[in-house]
């Protein structure tokens, strides 16, 4: 076993394998959130250099793990959003409904190599759909 070689610097490959596991570790949507028939979030990004991502839609649905982390769209940035707290908030709310905007933490892997904050915005909408007899 060479150690020698092993570095510390997580890819983009590791950051998504980690998410996943993550993600399986999650409780389901409907164990967390029995009243909740789905969660809409709309993603839409500003800032953070030359290329803005593109906006993005995820609808989850009971079934599916109850896991919002996003991972930031820039492969070479190694944070990302959560949105659990978000999540919270808007099933509690009356409207079932929030937005807001949140920058993300990470920093990104510059060409000479060094680390440069990212601070890419995001701008979310999230909104619960609850069924009625909750
Ligand atoms: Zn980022």
């Amino acid at each position: 076993m060479k150690l020698a070689n092993t570095r510390a610097t997580p890819t983009s490959q590791d950051r998504a394998a980690q998410l996943r596991r993550d993600q399986e570790a999650a409780p389901k949507l409907r164990t967390l959130f029995p009243m909740v028939e789905q969660l809409h979030f709309d993603l839409r990004f500003e800032g953070g250099g030359s290329s803005t991502p593109v906006p993005q839609s995820r609808i989850l649905h009971p079934p599916a793990r109850a896991h919002f982390t996003f991972p930031c769209p820039y492969s070479d940035c190694n944070g990302g959003f959560d949105l659990a707290a978000v999540v919270d908030t808007a099933i509690a709310s009356p409207s079932r409904r929030i937005e807001g905007v949140m920058e993300c933490p990470g920093m990104r892997g510059g060409d000479s190599g060094s680390k440069v904050p990212c601070g890419l915005h995001l701008h979310f909408t999230l909104m619960a759909v609850c069924s009625p007899s909750h």
